[in-house]
């Protein structure tokens, strides 16, 4: 899920390295833009690594089973977009499902995989960082998307987790970023501290609008969303209201307003 920004949060990626496919979903929509992205990793004489199958789509699933042997399915997060069609693919092409326990790698064909925990768009979201050969990516998930910024999913999703995250992201400079929507992006790292300061010129605009006299989360998201599409005002409020978590939670007393939500 995403927000209506529409700048990239870092150079594009011109080249894939050789070794990644993108297959994309085709349900693309205001909350997916271009729609899911599948990611297929895959040494040339070995199996593929699916990173999420995506939704549910026939024609997508065969595609994807059709690109080569498929190793391992894996999954950035539980959303639908993403895993709906994981019974289908798994079925197609007798791939287990892998769930990885944060610490635990996996290598296809020399092909290395290793999760790393990143809650806060919801809270089971992982990115992987992944080696071939010396060169080294990013699956992001919906953690950092191609184009805008990621929604935090309340109240499944958590702000304080999520900052967390991109701090953890921040510290992988030089490596794509391969996200769950969207364009892949030149460097993880740029993309983590751009996102970092977007979050921290929302969580301003929130304060600013309960100083001035703004009482609920829908009130909130009529100032600051004012200029952006309706549509997207629900998935705006989730992430007004991660955000009133995380102030409620860092002040002390309270700020007027905020228990009202
Ligand atoms: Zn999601």
């Amino acid at each position: 899920m995403v927000s209506h920004v529409t700048t990239p949060a870092a150079e594009l990626l011109e080249t894939l390295p050789k070794w990644v496919t993108l297959v994309r979903a085709p349900n693309p929509g205001p909350m997916t833009l271009d729609g899911t992205n599948t990611w297929l990793l895959r040494a040339p004489d070995g199996a593929a690594i699916v990173v999420d199958p995506g939704p549910l789509d026939e024609g997508h699933l065969r595609a994807v089973a059709a690109h080569a042997p498929v190793a391992a399915i894996v999954l950035t997060h539980g959303h639908q977009d993403h895993t709906e069609g994981v019974p289908r693919l798994a079925e197609l092409t007798g791939a287990p499902v892998y769930r990885p326990p944060v610490r635990d790698g996996l290598d296809i064909a020399g092909v290395v995989v290793e999760p790393l925990s990143t809650p806060g768009h919801t809270k089971d979201s992982v990115c992987f960082v992944v080696r071939y050969r010396g060169q080294e990516i990013v699956l992001t998930g919906d953690t950092i998307l191609g184009r805008g910024t990621t929604v935090v999913a309340w109240p499944d999703g958590d702000l304080g987790d999520y900052l967390a995250s991109l701090a953890r992201l921040a510290a992988l400079d030089g490596r794509p970023a391969l996200p769950g929507h969207g364009p892949a992006l030149h460097d993880t790292g740029v993309a983590a501290r751009f996102y970092r300061t977007h979050r921290e010129a929302r969580l301003e605009q929130v304060r600013a609008a309960l100083a001035a006299g703004a009482t609920d989360a829908p009130e909130i998201v009529a100032r600051v969303y004012a200029d952006v599409d309706r549509g997207l005002w629900p998935a705006a409020e989730l992430s007004v209201r991660a955000q009133l978590d995380f102030l409620r939670r860092e002040s002390h007393p309270p700020i007027r307003g905020l228990d009202a939500t």
